[in-house]
């Protein structure tokens, strides 16, 4: 792994970098990058503005790693005040949302995390929407994966991310693939040892190419995550020679990345989802933006030095 990425997200876990840059009224600014706004009509607005502009959205009510019951509770509330309000906006058709199961309470127990999971997926169907699950660091994948089996026993749209950087996902692709499975496929956002995960990332590319042929392969609705711009136009080709239509996969790109490159790929005839992230707990999620690229780093860096 890159050195600056490793140093970037092991700051991320500092309490001591986390009280500063969470403090710094700068970060406000580098935030808004980034994240759409910290309430529930923060994020309604957000989307319809994506949505005029031919986009469809996923959104992230931002949290994870709750360790704190009522934490959990709160966030299963932040999910159906925003899914009632979709749905009472009209949006719902367009919109989804994406739920990190640490937020619900899969660090205190997966059960919980489940049942609290399940109230978000029967508040999306009641509005007409879907769910995906987020996935988070490799000792949680096998967790993830069992509650995502559960959950579409009872909902079958429910949606699952793998990551290309573990070894593991070629093999998850294949199984996931199936008749009725919606997977994103993304290279993966967190410092993972070598045993587990591709450290060069030239490796995780070639395993992107690998597991978005397996999805293509099967008989599911597979969502490509990605801005790498060698990886876009290969998912089309490869989508076209799978006798792929549009309509029969998606795009996903975070908010704030690429936009240009979103608008391109919608004129297209593409569906192209944006992952909207909203809330006041922004902290993990800038650091992983950050990590992914130096020139963001340097960005904020630059904006944390000019207002000094
Ligand atoms: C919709 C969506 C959902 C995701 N969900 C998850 C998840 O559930 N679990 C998980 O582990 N990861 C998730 N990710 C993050 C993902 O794993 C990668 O960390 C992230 O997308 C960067 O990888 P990349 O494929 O864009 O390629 P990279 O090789 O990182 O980047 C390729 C190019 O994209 C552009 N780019 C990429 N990132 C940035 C950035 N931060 N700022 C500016 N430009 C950038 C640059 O031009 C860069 O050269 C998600 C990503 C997306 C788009």
């Amino acid at each position: 792994m890159n050195p600056l990425r490793s140093l970037i997200l092991a700051a991320a876990g500092n309490d001591v970098i986390r009280r500063a840059v969470a403090t710094a009224p700068v970060s406000r600014d580098v935030v808004r990058r980034f994240v759409a706004g910290e309430t529930t009509a923060d994020a309604v607005g957000a989307t319809r503005g994506l949505v005029d502009a031919g986009l469809t959205v996923t959104l992230d009510y931002l949290g994870e790693d709750t360790t704190d019951e009522g934490l959990a509770e709160q966030t299963v509330h932040a999910y159906v005040e925003l899914l009632d309000a979709l749905h009472e906006h009209g949006l719902a058709d367009r919109a989804e949302v994406s739920v990190k199961l640490s937020a619900v309470g899969q660090l205190l127990d997966e059960r919980l995390a489940a049942e609290n999971a399940a109230r978000i997926c029967a508040a999306a169907q009641r509005c007409g929407t879907t769910v995906t699950l987020d996935m988070e660091d490799h000792t949680t994948t096998d967790s993830t994966l069992r509650v995502l089996a559960e959950l579409r026993g009872t909902y079958p749209w429910v949606g699952a991310v793998l990551q290309s950087y573990l070894h593991r996902t070629v093999d998850d692709c294949a199984r996931l693939a199936g008749p009725g499975s919606r997977v994103r496929l993304c290279k993966g956002a967190y410092a993972e040892p070598a045993e587990v995960a591709y450290q060069d990332t030239h490796e995780v590319d070639l395993s992107y190419v690998r597991c978005l042929n397996a999805l293509l392969a099967g008989d599911g609705y597979p969502m490509f995550a990605t801005h790498d711009p060698r990886l876009v136009p290969i998912v089309g080709a490869r989508a076209e020679f799978h006798g792929r239509k549009p309509g029969s996969f998606e795009f996903q790109m975070l908010y704030g990345i690429r936009p240009d490159e979103q608008r391109r790929l919608a004129g297209l005839g593409h569906t192209v989802r944006v992952y909207v992230p909203y809330g006041v707990q922004w902290y993990g999620y800038l650091m992983r933006r950050l990590a992914e690229r130096p020139a963001n780093t340097a960005f904020f860096l630059r904006a944390l030095t000019s207002r000094a």
